[in-house]
């Protein structure tokens, strides 16, 4: 079943999009911290915009700063899951006890914040499982607009495919999932383009920012 359709039997614990009698969109960077995140920081600072990021345990273990520099910059730090593996072969107890909880208790020794958000790696999670984080207290995020910013990294124009993807999909209450995880070992190298640009777009059609906790908060 398609991730959504299945996730929205969940509206306790899943959210996939905002309320939409608002302007205010979320956007999650996935897959870090990575080699890109001090610069995508260093932007997100000058606009003064609060996003969400969903780092991954084993990436975080590495870079522990980066998780502060994330948490103190006033984002929100989510859990991706340790290892970034389609976790549905797990049974709920080992999923929980294995990717979940280590990566949470990691990220927040680091960020000194909670971390009550998670999204699974590649969206892909079992009834069982969500059952499991439901009884947890997890909020799940889904996203509403997946500009593909992985494919075709190389293609001319990437960022500006991207931004235009965005813009093209928008709306009240959106959830937009980008990555700044690294691309095997650089940098990815256009989401800060890709922020520098659909930033501005985004407020010149009268949107704001909030992170995925806020959207949550206010359904
Ligand atoms: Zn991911």
């Amino acid at each position: 079943m398609d991730y959504h359709a299945f996730l929205s039997q969940f509206p306790d614990t899943y959210i996939g999009r905002g309320r939409t009698d608002r302007r205010e969109i979320a956007l999650t960077f996935d897959d870090g911290p990575g080699l890109a995140t001090s610069a995508l920081l260093a932007i997100l600072r000058e606009y003064d915009v609060q996003a969400t990021f969903f780092c991954l345990g084993e990436k975080a273990r590495g870079v522990p700063d980066m998780v502060r520099a994330i948490a103190r910059d006033g984002h929100e730090v989510g859990n991706h899951g340790f290892t970034h593996r389609d976790v549905r072969a797990l049974d709920p107890e080992t999923f929980w006890m294995t990717e979940v909880l280590p990566a949470r208790s990691l990220l927040e020794d680091v960020a000194g914040t909670p971390v009550a958000l998670f999204r699974p790696p590649f969206g892909e999670i079992s009834p069982a499982q969500t059952a499991r984080l439901a009884e947890e207290g997890v909020t799940l995020v889904g996203w509403s607009i997946d500009p593909r910013d992985w494919d075709e990294v190389e293609a001319k124009d990437h960022a500006g495919r991207v931004v235009r993807d965005v813009l093209e999909q928008v709306h009240p209450g959106a959830i937009v999932l980008l990555h700044d995880g690294d691309e095997g070992e650089r940098a990815r190298p256009a989401i800060v383009e890709i922020v520098r640009h659909v930033v501005p777009a985004l407020w010149a059609m009268g949107f704001s920012f909030v992170t995925a906790g806020r959207l949550w908060e206010a359904r």
